[in-house]
């Protein structure tokens, strides 16, 4: 059973997030008619009370999960829902679709925008398929001439691929219709190196971001949502449940549509608009360097943590066989390797900083064996 938000009229007009191009909002999943139309309505209610707070309502009817043990979505039925809450709150509406007949069933529905998931768009066949229901629309809602499917937004693959992921604009592309790139990261990690590559080579494409996939977590929400001015990224779609707590899918991730109205924005002196002057865009382009960094980084560590943790089991091993820590055999092993010839996809790593690093790596995974 859902809440009703009875304190929208308190929302301080100084702490909420209008003035942001896209915004694609609405839960992971529809679920009822009743916890549909609610947020809907929440939703509504925000855009009332800032009437420059657009947005697109979302919400999955099929839900290609990673297990079959969870919820998969109503289907077909929750359709009607969303038509009902674009026809009762006047707002464009937006549902995911993983093969053809869904295509065909959610225009046949009124769905304004289709999405196509990460699961999906690591499948170019899936893809293609899905392009050639779009590209034959009028077949599927033969009774209205202007059938108008206004945009499709494609997600990142699951896997960090930027190939595939233009690949798959490129797809979409044919079909006529605006095609939309959405940024939800891979796992619950963003993946900017990759998003980098697509804004870069197709910088004619809107880009969002997915600040509810790409973190899995509800609290983090507001601080990726300030990547969308640093990055000139063009808006968010955002997973809002009128009860985060009871959603059947993601519902750690959800937030309330009250916490979507107090998300902070930024300055006009933090914002850097795509279109802006040679020092803006400039900005930007650094800050998308930053956040490759930040990402190599984390990536970098986690890599060291794990080669701890391999370490202590070696540690472990070498206890329990009676075998000393330090191995000169060994050593002189990995230092060998380390001189060779370096791949030209290594970046060409001076053997003298390989070798300091590692010494440095070596030394504490020794500590770590004792
Ligand atoms: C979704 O948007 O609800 C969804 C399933 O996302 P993704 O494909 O990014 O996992
Ligand atoms: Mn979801």
């Amino acid at each position: 059973m859902c809440l009703r938000v009875k304190h929208l009229k308190a929302i301080n007009i100084n702490k909420n997030i209008i003035g942001q191009p896209i915004y694609i909002v609405g839960p992971c999943a529809a679920e009822s008619r009743e916890q549909v139309l609610e947020t809907a309505r929440e939703l509504a209610a925000i855009s009332q009370e800032f009437p420059a707070f657009r947005f697109i309502f979302r919400a999955g009817a099929w839900k290609p999960r990673t297990s079959p043990h969870t919820f998969q979505g109503v289907g077909e039925e929750a359709l009607t829902w969303l038509a009902e809450a674009k026809m009762l709150f006047d707002m464009d509406v937006a549902t995911e679709v993983a093969t053809p007949e869904h295509v065909r069933k959610a225009i046949a529905a009124g769905m304004d925008y289709l999405w196509i998931g990460a699961r999906t768009s690591a499948n170019p066949m899936a893809v293609e398929a899905i392009a050639k229901a779009i590209a034959d629309r009028d077949a599927a809602r033969p009774s209205q001439s202007d059938c108008k499917i206004k945009g499709i937004l494609i997600k990142n693959p699951v896997n960090e691929d930027a190939k595939l992921w233009i690949g798959n604009i490129e797809r979409l592309e044919k079909t006529g219709v605006p095609v939309i790139a959405v940024h939800r990261g891979c796992g619950h990690q963003p993946c900017w190196r990759m998003a980098h590559q697509v804004r870069l080579a197709r910088p004619d494409i809107p880009m969002l971001l997915d600040p509810s996939h790409m973190s899995g977590d509800a609290a983090k929400v507001p601080e990726l949502m300030q990547m969308i001015p640093q990055l000139g990224l063009d808006g968010a779609m955002v997973e809002v449940h009128c009860n985060p707590a009871e959603a059947l899918s993601d519902a750690k991730q959800q937030i309330t549509p009250e916490a979507l109205a107090n998300l902070t924005p930024p300055s006009p002196q933090e914002r850097e608009p795509r279109e802006g002057g040679l020092r803006e865009r400039k900005n930007t382009e650094l800050n998308w360097l930053r956040a490759e960094i930040d990402e190599l980084d984390d990536k970098l560590w986690d890599t060291i943590a794990a080669r701890m943790d391999v370490s202590r089991r070696i540690g472990e091993w070498k206890k329990a066989n009676g075998v000393a820590p330090l191995q000169p055999g060994r050593y002189e092993e990995i230092v060998e390797r380390l001189k060779a010839p370096q791949p030209p996809e290594g970046g060409g790593l001076r053997t003298e900083f390989k070798l300091a690093l590692w010494e440095l790596i070596h030394e504490e995974s020794l500590r770590q064996q004792e």
